[in-house]
């Protein structure tokens, strides 16, 4: 399946670079703290599943309990009627009042719908294809099955953290949306934070996950001059969280080994009028990569990486 559609041309490969862990601690400090403590610690470099410790860390986590962990309300049995008013849930509710949109890249029939999907929408800047099919692992797991599971995941999080959470799609619909209406969907829902996932379709040996962020353009109907800065503290966020909770490196081939590209030829963010950015998660067409991203337990180590930094970003 061929990663050459309008919204995401494959980016040239780079020669390989070392990390630079200097400018990642210029962007994210997060980042450079858990890429620190993920080279000291001497990590596997993400060669398929990692062992059950840290399988059950990522099942487990020391944050606060969610709304089905009723032994985390030390309210629990006096006379407060509603748990929406206590103290204690609203410690255990950070992003109440919040909107979040995650975009699932794709769609996992867009491939039944080609007439379809390469329809030419306005994206400002440009007359691009409605969507693309995606990519897959060479074991025949598409990008579209990957972000919606991460999507899924990515929900879930953010909704014990009290968000109000859309999807642009939940594989409800025969093909699409086009990349203007997954723009328009989370301008309408006023959202407060809009993250597009993805995984790449890059060469063998080509590795790790990076953020893309809104370039400042103006034109037709693009203006992303408002998001510009919002969408980089909201990516510098999940970069370095994403670090963090996966213990994955930085794009080896796009970004210097910092996690971050800025790019202004895609209509999902160009059109979009609140914070927004893209992540690829990973290198779909390299073994190791794709051995982590079929992973159960590291997709969620994915998500959980997405929603803190979503919650990082719109905490402030
Ligand atoms: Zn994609």
């Amino acid at each position: 399946m061929s990663y050459t559609g309008p919204d995401f041309e494959p980016t040239p490969p780079r020669r390989r670079r070392r990390p630079l862990t200097v400018a990642v601690a210029a962007l994210v400090p997060g980042a450079l703290l858990g890429w620190l403590v993920y080279e000291t610690t001497g990590g596997t470099g993400g060669s398929g599943e990692d062992p059950g410790a840290r399988r059950a860390a990522a099942s487990s986590p020391a944050a606060p309990s969610g709304p089905g962990s009723p032994s985390g309300s030390p309210d629990r049995g006096d006379e407060k009627p509603s748990p929406s008013s206590s103290p204690s849930a609203a410690s255990t509710s950070p992003l109440q009042g919040k909107v979040v949109v995650i975009d699932p890249g794709h769609n996992p029939a867009n491939f039944r719908h080609p007439s379809e999907i390469n329809s030419k929408v306005d994206i400002g800047t440009a007359r691009k294809e409605c969507d693309t099919t995606g990519t897959s692992t060479n074991g025949g797991y598409t990008e579209a099955e990957f972000t919606l599971d991460v999507a899924h995941r990515l929900r879930t999080l953010l909704q014990q953290q009290g968000a109000t959470v859309k999807l642009t799609h939940d594989a409800d619909r025969p093909f699409g949306p086009c990349i203007d209406e997954r723009a328009r969907i989370g301008n309408q829902a006023r959202a407060d934070a809009v993250v597009s996932i993805h995984a790449d379709g890059s060469g063998t040996g080509n590795r790790g996950f990076h953020v893309i962020l809104p370039a400042s353009v103006h034109q037709g109907a693009a203006d992303t001059r408002p998001i510009v800065a919002s969408s980089r503290d909201l990516g510098e966020r999940i970069a370095g969280n994403f670090v963090r909770a996966t213990g994955s490196a930085p794009s080896n081939y796009v970004g210097d080994g910092t996690g971050l590209v800025t790019r202004e030829d895609l209509g999902g963010l160009n059109l979009s009028t609140v914070p927004k950015v893209f992540i690829e998660c990973g290198n779909m067409r390299d073994s190791k990569d794709a051995a982590q991203l079929t992973s159960d337990s590291w997709r969620q180590k994915a998500a959980r990486g997405i929603s803190e930094g979503i919650v990082g970003f719109l905490r402030g």
